[in-house]
């Protein structure tokens, strides 16, 4: 079990992110935000994917009057991505942006900060304080020998400073790496520094497979320590991607229990049924099922009857068969071609008895 660090608790729309919160899943839209449509239909799919939290991207003014119609239909929160302009910033908030995410190191408008700062306290928008490893000044970097954890973690502070000089404390904080090991350096020190939340993440990760491995490195290894109340896994691909690899890393640290956990055995020379192809067909048609189940597909008779005793349904094959368990027991013997509907059927009866227990 994870002792999480108490962190202070900010308000994203209706998420909770640090304190006792449940750590929450965010991701990026890849759309041009003056695409309303495209990117409400962008956002309805990550959260129906299990997105907690939507970012997008507010380059110019045309961005930030699509943003308003965008919050206003959006279902999940929106974060409003900012660089240089305060005036945007401003426009965001205005907008109806849930919290909106700067680098006030690269805002070097003094009074357009405490402008930012002012309006986000009366409309009660918390900000992300949002610093990478790009985005440190020379003078930090000849004050600390260059790009590493200590310049990053000052430039952090710095951007902080800058908020709190206005008494703007409702922050949340990011200082991200494309370097697994310089981030998880730099979030502990600043863990041991305030009790902001942290929004964890691997900046420029990669493609999916060097990303997922990098995201789950870095982003695990801090979940671990206790450190971090939201996180974003940055991924060349698909935001689904992203969301799914999320809320993977959280489950598998038994830090979200929503949603299926699928078991399944990697195959070897004792497998006489087309597992592969069967774990690809029931991880899709598993994907929206929000209930937290544990769910077995193995191979042959050596591990599988083990695994699909221990879970909630579970399939053990054989010579070109299967065994359906239920809750420990063998409920039926089936072909091939029946295994996976029997199981789904056997699933949808669990939700059922599930939603009636819970009088929903
Ligand atoms: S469960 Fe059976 S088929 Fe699957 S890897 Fe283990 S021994 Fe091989």
């Amino acid at each position: 079990m994870i002792k999480r660090r108490q962190t202070r608790q900010v308000q994203v729309g209706g998420v909770r992110v640090g304190g006792n919160a449940p750590i929450s899943v965010q991701s990026m839209l890849t759309t041009d935000t003056r695409d309303v449509e495209g990117s409400l239909n962008e956002i309805t799919r990550l959260a129906e994917a299990g997105c907690d939290i939507i970012r997008l991207a507010v380059p110019d003014a045309e961005a930030s009057a699509a943003l308003k119609e965008i919050c206003l239909h959006s279902p999940i929160p929106v974060v409003a991505d900012i660089h240089y302009d305060y005036r945007l910033a401003l426009a965001a908030i205005r907008a109806g942006a849930n919290a909106i995410r700067i680098n006030p190191g690269n805002m070097r408008d003094e009074e357009g900060i405490r402008e930012v700062a002012t309006l986000a306290r009366r409309r009660s928008v918390p900000i992300r304080v949002g610093v990478n490893s790009g985005s440190i000044s020379k003078e930090v970097r000849n004050l600390y020998d260059g790009v590493n954890a200590q310049s990053l973690a000052y430039t952090a502070l710095e951007a902080c400073k800058a908020l709190e000089n206005y008494d703007f404390e409702d922050i949340c904080v990011s200082a991200k790496a494309s370097s697994p090991l310089m981030m998880i350096e730099t979030y502990r020190m600043l863990s041991d520094h305030f009790d902001y939340p942290l929004h964890l993440g691997v900046t420029e990760a990669g493609t999916v497979n060097e990303g997922t491995i990098r995201s789950t490195i870095g982003i695990g290894s801090l979940l671990l320590d206790g450190i971090g109340d939201t996180i974003r896994v940055s991924l060349t691909a698909d935001p689904i991607q992203e969301v799914k690899v999320g809320i993977s890393i959280l489950r598998s640290l038994s830090l979200r229990d929503e949603g299926v956990r699928l078991i399944s055995c990697p195959t070897c020379g004792r497998t006489e049924v087309d597992l592969m192809n069967m774990a690809q067909e029931l991880e899709a048609k598993l994907a929206p099922i929000k209930a937290p189940l544990t769910v077995a597909l193995m191979g042959c008779s050596v591990n599988g009857p083990g695994e699909a005793r221990e879970a909630d349904v579970g399939l053990a094959g054989g010579r070109g068969f299967f065994f359906l368990f239920k809750k420990g027991d063998i409920i039926a013997k089936l072909s091939q071609k029946d295994a996976i509907p029997a199981l789904m059927a056997e699933i949808d009866k669990l939700l059922e008895e599930s939603e009636q227990s819970n009088g929903i």
